[in-house]
């Protein structure tokens, strides 16, 4: 039977990164898929989701031209060529990942692994062994058990961006960044969306100042959105709720994903009924088998799996890693404009704190874009002007997030950000600005 250093199971984002780390670093490495390799993250997650909103901004761009005295002509939509072109993305990208994998010679298996106790890999007719197990396993969608669901049919993410042709109608239920960023990818191209979301507001775990922006943009944008009601049943394609009956075309839930536990409860893992549980290392209830990604708790993200992944390589390495800090991992938003947050929102301060907050309506690049909705928000310790948390909102700034993160992940303070030497015009600038107004000092205020 052959044996490696580490088997990993799942080669999504957490695995297969975890994967190469481990092979270039002299570990011999197992990797088993039973789908295809980049996991959710490529096949129905954030790159086919990014693609569609990058042509849903496009047009946006094309509207905003036209407000500026740029006339091109009608503007139409070929929808399935712009699904051939996001297909051709994610196979590239996914044909890429299977080179990086056999290049790093890590022995790759594709089938549904099984793992005994004594922590033999099964995968078909197949069986080997590892010093180390890891868990990447992921998640799927959740649906809720709604009364009469199963009188009509949905989409859920793991099916929608197999659609070639664009709904003229979409009921999106949810109110997650998920269901959100898929309001934005359809509703510029000419669907006419709904966002169905029980409770009182949308996107509630990002910065409530975000909010009202976002909405207001979803208005703008002819989104229809409901909120701070009960879905009482489904009936084919009507939906009834505690407001009325809710007619739909087509519809997609966007309700949430659920760990795939089934290796991890048939090993006895301890886990709270829903996610697994493991130490600052990923080590879980078991010697010898980790667990990373969407299988564990923390910030569910394509990055923060990888980060798990390569902390636990490291870590079996024997090299003492730093555990992976949640309040470094940057939470993106990729409606327009862009949503990006790291660390403490305000009410989850709980030492004396100093907060800026900088409309993007001053700065000159945001103004030449015509992009100026949006805003630099920053916390920080009263203490020893540690950063708490920011958030960048505006047009790409999941990009311009990192140049705060990297000077609290370099352990500095604010006074690090403030004293940076920014290129103009930038939107960059106005992330200076604001560290420089935490003191006071803003030049343009
Ligand atoms: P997964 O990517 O779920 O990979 C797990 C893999 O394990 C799967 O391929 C599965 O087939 C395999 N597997 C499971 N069980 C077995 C078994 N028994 N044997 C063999 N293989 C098995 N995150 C971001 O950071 N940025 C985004 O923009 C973003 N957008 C998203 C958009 C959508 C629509 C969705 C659904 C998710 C998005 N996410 C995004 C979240 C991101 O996709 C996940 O957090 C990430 O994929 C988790 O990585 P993972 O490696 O833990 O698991």
């Amino acid at each position: 039977m052959k044996n490696y250093d580490l088997a990993i199971i799942g080669a999504g984002p957490g695995g297969y990164i975890a994967a190469i780390h481990a092979a270039k670093n002299g570990m011999k490495v197992a990797l088993v898929e039973r789908k295809k390799v980049g996991g959710a993250c490529y096949n129905v997650g954030c790159i086919p989701s990014k693609i569609m909103l990058e042509h849903s901004k496009l047009v946006q761009s094309i509207e905003r031209g036209r407000t500026w005295g740029i006339n091109a002509e009608e503007t139409t939509i070929d929808f399935a060529k712009l699904m051939r072109r996001k297909d051709k993305i994610v196979d590239e990208l996914i044909d890429n990942l299977g080179h990086y994998i056999e290049k790093n010679h890590v022995a790759y298996y594709a089938g549904e692994a099984t793992v005994a106790d004594d922590l033999t890999v099964t995968v078909g007719d197949e069986n080997f062994t590892a010093k180390d197990i890891m868990l990447a396993t992921g998640s799927k969608p959740f649906v809720p058990p709604f009364e009469g669901l199963e009188t009509t049919t949905y989409y859920t993410t793991d099916t929608f961006f197999d659609i070639t042709t664009l709904p003229k109608e979409l009921t999106i239920i949810g109110g997650g960044v998920i269901a959100i960023e898929m309001a934005f990818a359809l509703a510029p191209l000419g669907t006419k969306v709904t966002v169905l979301n029980h409770s009182e507001d949308i996107l509630q775990t990002e910065e409530p100042d975000a909010r009202p922006i976002i909405k207001k943009r979803m208005e703008e944008l002819g989104i229809n959105l409901v909120l701070d009601f009960t879905f009482e049943r489904f009936e084919g394609n009507v939906i009834h709720t505690s407001i009325g009956e809710m007619p739909f075309e087509n519809l997609l839930f966007a309700t949430g994903r659920r760990p795939n536990v089934e290796i991890a409860t048939s090993l006895g893992l301890k886990f709270d009924g829903r996610l697994i549980d493991v130490d600052l290392h990923c080590q879980t209830s078991k010697p010898h088998v980790y667990a990373i990604g969407d299988l564990i708790g923390g910030v569910q993200l394509a990055h923060s799996a990888s980060a798990e992944g390569i902390h636990v390589v490291e870590h079996l390495l024997g090299r003492n890693p730093k555990p992976v800090q949640q309040d470094e991992i940057p939470r993106c938003v990729y409606t327009h404009p862009e949503i990006a947050t790291f660390g403490l929102l305000a009410h989850e301060v709980q030492e004396p704190y100093t907060m800026i907050e900088l409309p993007l309506r001053t700065n000159a690049k945001a103004l030449m874009e015509g992009n100026t909705e949006g805003f630099v928000k920053l916390i920080v310790a009263d203490k020893d002007r540690r950063i708490l948390g920011a958030c960048v909102m505006g047009d790409k700034s999941t990009e311009l997030l990192n140049s705060i993160l990297a000077a609290k992940t370099a352990g500095a303070d604010i006074d690090m950000v403030a004293n940076m030497i920014y290129p103009h015009p930038t939107m960059s600038e106005h992330i200076g600005e604001s560290a420089r107004e935490v003191f006071g000092r803003g030049i343009h205020i």
